[in-house]
């Protein structure tokens, strides 16, 4: 059994923007131009204060096609509603996994009463691709609340693995994929030590969200920073330096070229045309302001 090298450790980026309620640092593609796929995007909400407001802060209605978005709460609570009909709140804790495919209109926004009084805000926004046999296929939402969610316990007291996709020791997660994919959220406490294995092959990186840890009995991580895995091996060693949580990310890659053009991932230029022509001919359904 090899150990699964680190490649770098990553700082997060300088924030920007999405609309005015999401502050995310683009790990990648735009900030790093690493070889994370089937995870095309990663944008990270470090914590924030928002003070408290009426009107929820967010982002209005916008087009996706040809992925899935993917939405982990650790502060605050954002509310969703998409043009499929369906909606729902993700609070601190909770996944929302939204397979946009031929085409969904959505609207992301801080919950009404999470706006009221304002608080810490917490999330990571990733967008997994999908296979070209599947970009077209019907869109999907799948809600994932923390009491529901698969987990398993480490060894002493060590705090515990939540698995949102793929199978962790046997215990397999809630979502539904396309393509082979593990997302956990590892919640240790302060010594705690998990191992983890994934195919050489398989783009794999860890988000710290809180506190700061060992890997592989040598390289420290803290809050903030992006520790991403050369393709080799296939162990890796985490411990625990104090209270910490992390966002660990691992999947198969998507061997198809890529075309994208701001809400679309595609495989040709040719099919972000039909992309746009499609969603100004309003073919991506119906959403209420
Ligand atoms: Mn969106």
């Amino acid at each position: 059994m090899e150990i699964k090298q680190i490649a770098s450790i990553l700082k997060a980026p300088a924030p920007h923007m999405v609309g005015d309620g999401f502050r995310v640092h683009n790990f990648f593609p735009g900030g790093y131009k690493i070889e994370m796929s089937p995870f095309f995007l990663m944008d990270y909400g470090s914590k924030i204060e928002f003070s408290a407001r009426k009107n929820p802060r967010g982002v209005g209605i916008h087009p996706h096609r040809g992925f899935e978005t993917v939405t982990i709460a650790y502060h605050g609570a954002i509310a969703h509603h998409d043009s499929t009909g369906k909606s729902g709140i993700i609070y601190a804790g909770d996944v929302q996994w939204m397979t946009a495919a031929r085409g969904i209109l959505h609207k992301e926004y801080h919950e009404e009463n999470y706006s009221l009084t304002g608080g810490s805000f917490q999330m990571v926004q990733l967008w997994i691709n999908l296979p070209s046999k599947d970009k077209m296929g019907k869109p999907g939402y799948q809600s994932i609340k923390k009491a529901e969610m698969a987990n398993i316990e480490l060894p002493d007291q060590g705090g515990k693995i939540e698995v949102i996709a793929g199978n962790y020791q046997g215990i397999t997660g809630n979502a539904n994929t396309f393509t082979p994919i593990h997302v956990y959220n590892a919640r240790l406490n302060k010594g705690g030590k998990v191992n983890l294995s994934f195919p050489a092959n398989y783009n794999t990186g860890l988000m710290m969200i809180e506190g700061e840890i060992e890997v592989n009995g040598k390289e420290i991580a803290h809050a903030d920073s992006f520790v991403h895995f050369q393709n080799n091996g296939t162990e890796i060693e985490i411990e625990a330096l104090s209270h910490s949580v992390i966002l660990i990310l691992s999947g198969e890659p998507i061997d198809e070229p890529i075309a994208h053009y701001g809400p679309f991932l595609m495989n040709t230029a040719a099919e972000i045309q039909q992309a746009l022509s499609d969603y100004n001919q309003g073919k991506f359904g119906y959403l209420e302001e």
